[in-house]
Protein backbone atom coordinates (compact mmCIF):
# COMPACT_ATOMS: atom_id res chain seq x y z
CA UNK A 1 0.00 0.00 0.00
CA UNK A 2 0.96 3.46 -0.81
CA UNK A 3 1.22 6.48 0.85
CA UNK A 4 0.28 9.43 -1.40
CA UNK A 5 1.58 12.85 -0.16
CA UNK A 6 2.55 16.39 -1.31
CA UNK A 7 5.85 17.56 -1.23
CA UNK A 8 5.88 20.87 1.52
CA UNK A 9 8.68 22.70 -0.83
CA UNK A 10 6.97 22.44 -4.33
CA UNK A 11 3.56 20.41 -3.41
CA UNK A 12 4.31 17.62 -6.08
CA UNK A 13 2.03 14.37 -5.25
CA UNK A 14 4.27 11.67 -4.40
CA UNK A 15 4.01 8.11 -3.45
CA UNK A 16 6.17 6.19 -1.39
CA UNK A 17 5.63 2.62 0.02
CA UNK A 18 4.28 2.88 3.12
CA UNK A 19 7.03 0.55 4.33
CA UNK A 20 8.85 4.45 3.83
CA UNK A 21 7.12 5.86 6.42
CA UNK A 22 8.92 8.09 8.67
CA UNK A 23 11.99 7.69 6.30
CA UNK A 24 13.94 11.16 4.79
CA UNK A 25 14.02 11.09 1.05
CA UNK A 26 15.21 13.53 -1.58
CA UNK A 27 11.83 14.98 -3.43
CA UNK A 28 12.52 13.37 -6.68
CA UNK A 29 10.92 17.17 -8.32
CA UNK A 30 12.55 19.72 -6.48
CA UNK A 31 15.15 17.71 -4.71
CA UNK A 32 14.31 19.14 -1.37
CA UNK A 33 14.69 16.53 1.69
CA UNK A 34 11.74 15.62 3.27
CA UNK A 35 10.34 12.84 5.60
CA UNK A 36 7.32 10.83 4.13
CA UNK A 37 4.57 11.77 6.75
CA UNK A 38 3.12 7.43 8.47
CA UNK A 39 -0.18 7.64 7.06
CA UNK A 40 -1.37 10.28 4.38
CA UNK A 41 -5.54 10.81 5.45
CA UNK A 42 -6.56 11.82 1.77
CA UNK A 43 -4.56 11.53 -1.34
CA UNK A 44 -5.68 15.07 -2.68
CA UNK A 45 -5.94 16.62 0.84
CA UNK A 46 -2.14 19.00 1.17
CA UNK A 47 0.05 17.46 3.47
CA UNK A 48 2.67 18.76 5.43
CA UNK A 49 5.24 16.27 6.65
CA UNK A 50 5.61 16.28 10.01
CA UNK A 51 1.72 17.38 10.53
CA UNK A 52 0.06 13.88 9.81
CA UNK A 53 0.90 11.86 12.17
CA UNK A 54 0.35 14.25 14.57
CA UNK A 55 -3.32 14.43 13.74
CA UNK A 56 -3.13 11.11 13.14
CA UNK A 57 -2.35 10.48 16.95
CA UNK A 58 -4.47 13.84 17.64
CA UNK A 59 -7.45 11.57 15.66
CA UNK A 60 -7.05 8.52 18.04
CA UNK A 61 -7.45 10.62 20.92
CA UNK A 62 -10.14 12.66 19.96
CA UNK A 63 -12.74 9.85 20.39
CA UNK A 64 -11.85 8.77 23.78
CA UNK A 65 -11.99 12.31 24.71
CA UNK A 66 -15.77 11.85 22.96
CA UNK A 67 -16.60 8.72 24.29
CA UNK A 68 -15.41 9.87 27.97
CA UNK A 69 -17.18 13.17 27.27
CA UNK A 70 -20.56 11.69 26.18
CA UNK A 71 -20.24 9.36 29.25
CA UNK A 72 -19.81 11.94 31.51
CA UNK A 73 -22.79 13.77 29.88
CA UNK A 74 -24.42 10.47 30.50
CA UNK A 75 -23.56 10.70 34.27
CA UNK A 76 -24.30 14.63 34.60
CA UNK A 77 -27.95 13.27 33.13
CA UNK A 78 -28.62 10.28 35.74
CA UNK A 79 -27.55 12.70 38.08
CA UNK A 80 -29.76 15.76 37.11
CA UNK A 81 -32.95 13.33 38.16
CA UNK A 82 -32.28 12.95 41.42
CA UNK A 83 -31.47 16.99 41.64
CA UNK A 84 -34.84 17.55 39.82
CA UNK A 85 -36.92 15.44 41.82
CA UNK A 86 -34.95 16.57 45.12
CA UNK A 87 -36.81 20.08 45.10
CA UNK A 88 -40.23 18.40 44.57
CA UNK A 89 -39.90 16.75 47.19
CA UNK A 90 -38.46 20.04 49.30
CA UNK A 91 -42.02 21.70 47.66
CA UNK A 92 -43.97 19.04 49.34
CA UNK A 93 -42.59 19.53 52.13
CA UNK A 94 -43.17 23.02 51.96
CA UNK A 95 -46.85 21.98 51.95
CA UNK A 96 -46.44 22.05 55.29
CA UNK A 97 -45.52 25.97 56.13
CA UNK A 98 -49.38 27.09 54.85
CA UNK A 99 -50.38 24.40 57.58
CA UNK A 100 -47.99 26.51 60.15
CA UNK A 101 -49.69 29.37 58.58
CA UNK A 102 -53.19 28.83 58.61
CA UNK A 103 -52.96 27.84 62.46
CA UNK A 104 -51.47 31.77 62.92
CA UNK A 105 -54.16 32.87 60.65
CA UNK A 106 -57.08 31.07 63.33
CA UNK A 107 -55.53 33.37 66.11
CA UNK A 108 -56.63 36.02 63.98
CA UNK A 109 -60.53 37.39 64.65
CA UNK A 110 -63.21 37.53 62.43
CA UNK A 111 -64.29 40.47 61.09
CA UNK A 112 -66.56 42.35 59.12
CA UNK A 113 -65.81 45.76 56.81
CA UNK A 114 -68.99 46.97 55.52
CA UNK A 115 -68.15 49.53 52.94
CA UNK A 116 -71.29 51.83 51.64
CA UNK A 117 -71.23 53.13 48.17
CA UNK A 118 -71.68 56.44 49.18
CA UNK A 119 -68.77 56.49 51.58
CA UNK A 120 -66.70 56.22 48.10
CA UNK A 121 -67.89 58.90 46.12
CA UNK A 122 -65.17 61.94 46.30
CA UNK A 123 -65.57 64.99 44.03
CA UNK A 124 -68.39 63.39 42.22
CA UNK A 125 -65.58 60.77 41.02
CA UNK A 126 -66.86 56.82 41.71
CA UNK A 127 -64.24 55.27 43.66
CA UNK A 128 -66.13 52.20 44.65
CA UNK A 129 -64.28 49.69 42.94
CA UNK A 130 -61.02 51.30 43.99
CA UNK A 131 -62.15 51.34 47.40
CA UNK A 132 -63.14 47.95 47.59
CA UNK A 133 -60.15 46.42 45.73
CA UNK A 134 -57.52 48.31 47.90
CA UNK A 135 -59.09 46.92 51.23
CA UNK A 136 -59.85 43.79 49.93
CA UNK A 137 -55.59 43.85 49.05
CA UNK A 138 -54.76 45.11 52.32
CA UNK A 139 -56.21 42.04 53.94
CA UNK A 140 -55.16 39.51 51.32
CA UNK A 141 -56.98 37.02 49.67
CA UNK A 142 -56.28 34.29 52.20
CA UNK A 143 -57.64 35.95 54.85
CA UNK A 144 -61.00 36.68 52.92
CA UNK A 145 -63.87 34.89 54.34
CA UNK A 146 -66.54 36.44 52.34
CA UNK A 147 -67.60 39.05 50.22
CA UNK A 148 -71.36 39.91 50.62
CA UNK A 149 -73.44 42.22 48.71
CA UNK A 150 -76.17 44.63 50.30
CA UNK A 151 -78.52 47.42 49.50
CA UNK A 152 -79.63 50.01 51.87
CA UNK A 153 -81.56 53.69 51.94
CA UNK A 154 -80.28 56.74 52.54
CA UNK A 155 -81.55 60.53 53.11
CA UNK A 156 -79.81 62.55 50.32
CA UNK A 157 -78.89 65.99 51.98
CA UNK A 158 -79.23 67.86 48.86
CA UNK A 159 -82.85 66.42 47.90
CA UNK A 160 -84.28 65.06 50.90
CA UNK A 161 -85.21 61.97 49.61
CA UNK A 162 -84.33 58.30 50.44
CA UNK A 163 -82.31 56.77 47.78
CA UNK A 164 -81.55 53.35 47.48
CA UNK A 165 -77.57 52.35 47.17
CA UNK A 166 -75.65 49.13 47.16
CA UNK A 167 -72.63 48.06 49.39
CA UNK A 168 -70.54 45.40 50.12
CA UNK A 169 -69.82 43.84 53.59
CA UNK A 170 -66.48 41.89 53.85
CA UNK A 171 -66.15 39.38 55.73
CA UNK A 172 -62.50 39.01 56.91
CA UNK A 173 -59.45 37.36 59.06
CA UNK A 174 -57.16 40.25 60.66
ZN1 LIG B 1 9.43 18.78 -3.91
Amino acid sequence: MDIIFKCPECEQELAVDSAGAGSEIECPSCGEKIVIPEQAPAPVAPVNLPPPPAAGSGGAHQPVNAIASSAAAKVEMHLKVPVSAKPTGSLIAKSNKPLEVAAKETDKKVRVKTIRHTDCIEVGHDKFDEFVSSFLVKVGEPNVISINPLTYTHIDIGSQKLLTDYAVMIVYRG
